[in-house]
């Protein structure tokens, strides 16, 4: 499974080759040494704004991911094109230091585990600093990973685990009760405040039809403005619209819930537009597609809904069904510690799929004719899973649609690989923390 590639940069000097074989001969022979060139111009640019600095970013930690897994190494990178007396590392501090951090599977300190300095050539009495910086990383003590793709919960919202959490959780996930949820059918009655509001195991999403002709328009696959509303839209295209708001990453969070968890689609928060906050308000990272209203949060959540004809709900289910079941991978613990991954049935097992039809206060449907009418769509994981789920997405291109763990090493032909997932399985494992049983 060599399909990894590191794309290097090599800046294509003869200078900077003749440099890193220096480099790499001054480094202890025995250990792995890989080298990429980045301008210095990417390391002090945000990831988030700035494509460049981002790739260097990802690629850095999938290298340091890859040499923590292959008994330790060093890095080094050349930076090209910085000022002469440019010696200062915040910039690539900040872009790296966190998540190096985050991929440090014991209790051991960071201090411990990597060290970062510019190389330093002696010269009879002085020392010659080169534009050269070498990365020291320490070997894992289980197994390092670079993206879990999996996540775990907060109150409304998901965050990365930590290798000894997810460890902690698979070592006692057996023995844990699969409860499922038991709760009371809520009423959908259209433009009216709900009840219904988020947790570590409910998200609320916005999904209008109007979002979805919007998305249906960037896509050329839609109606235009100017169009009838009766261009059938395409069912496929909305079930995208729940992955661009994260559904494959929240069934990720909801499968290590004791009851599992609702995703609904349909339903607006609910702001107050009139007065503009005096305070800048904290960029939010979410998708680009969710649509964003500016005001302050008024703790209302509105039922809103999405309109289908009775052949488009049996249509989306589908759909969502299929997505579901290619954007993410289960892996059950089975006896004597070892995992299976389920079928795209056994999936579904675990899946609902509903819809609400809206109500207009009186108990009845608000029937839009020509067979149409609103829904609040609800996916739920209906029960706690043993063992863990994955989700894919499109941040890492050479692997796309395969719902794994990315967790690199070089393999004995000095190649990059991803490890298995079943090995990977029994690895993470040894960073459990020992539980009292
Ligand atoms: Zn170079």
């Amino acid at each position: 499974m060599a399909d990894f590639r590191f794309n290097k940069h090599f800046c294509g000097t003869e200078e900077c080759s003749r440099t890193t074989d220096k480099i790499r001969q001054k480094l202890k022979s025995s250990e792995m040494v890989y080298n990429m060139c980045v301008s210095y111009q990417c390391l002090f640019k945000s990831a988030k704004t700035n494509m460049g600095t981002k790739r260097f970013k990802n690629e850095c930690l999938q290298v340091i991911c890859a040499l923590r897994n292959s008994n330790g190494g060093s890095l080094v990178i050349h930076t090209y094109g910085k000022p002469d007396m440019a010696w200062s590392l915040d910039g690539f501090d900040q872009l790296v230091n966190e998540d190096c951090s985050m991929v440090i599977e014991d209790d051991t300190l960071y201090t411990d585990n990597y060290e970062r300095k510019w190389f330093e050539e002696l010269h009879d009495d002085s020392v010659a600093r080169l534009p050269y910086l070498v990365i020291i990383v320490e070997p894992s003590s289980s197994i390092s990973t670079y993206d879990f793709k999996t996540k775990v919960a907060l109150d409304g919202a998901k965050v990365r685990p930590t290798a000894r959490q997810i460890a902690t959780y698979l070592c006692g996930v057996a023995g844990k009760k699969r409860k499922t949820q038991a709760e009371s059918e809520p009423k959908f009655e259209e433009g009216k405040i709900t009840n219904i509001y988020e947790s570590r195991n409910v998200q609320l999403k916005r999904l209008s039809n109007e979002d979805i002709e919007e998305k249906m328009r960037k896509r050329g696959s839609g109606p235009t403005p100017s169009a009838s509303r009766d261009v059938p839209m395409a069912m496929d295209i909305v079930a995208e619209c729940f992955v661009a708001r994260s559904l494959p990453e929240y069934l990720t969070t909801f499968s290590k819930l004791p009851g599992g968890g609702s995703f609904y689609c349909g339903i607006n928060e609910r702001k107050d537009t009139s007065e503009e906050p005096k305070i800048k308000r904290k960029k939010t990272q979410s998708s680009p597609e969710t649509q964003h209203i500016e005001g302050t949060k008024t703790g209302e959540n509105i039922i809103a809904g999405i309109e289908l004809t009775e052949q488009q709900k049996q249509d989306l289910e589908k759909k969502l069904q299929r997505i579901i079941t290619k954007k993410t991978g289960w892996y059950k613990k089975v006896n004597d510690g070892k995992y299976e991954q389920l079928d795209d049935d056994s999936i579904l097992g675990y899946i609902d799929i509903k819809f609400h039809p809206t109500e207009n206060g009186h108990g009845q449907g608000t029937d839009m004719g020509q067979g149409k009418r609103k829904y609040v769509i609800q996916v739920s994981v209906n029960s706690m899973f043993n063992g863990m789920v994955f989700y894919t997405d499109d941040s890492y291109p050479a692997q796309l649609n395969r719902p794994i763990p990315l967790s690199f090493r070089f393999s004995d032909e000095k190649k990059e690989e991803i490890v298995d997932t079943i090995e990977w399985f029994n690895l993470i494992e040894k960073a459990a923390t020992p539980l009292e049983r």
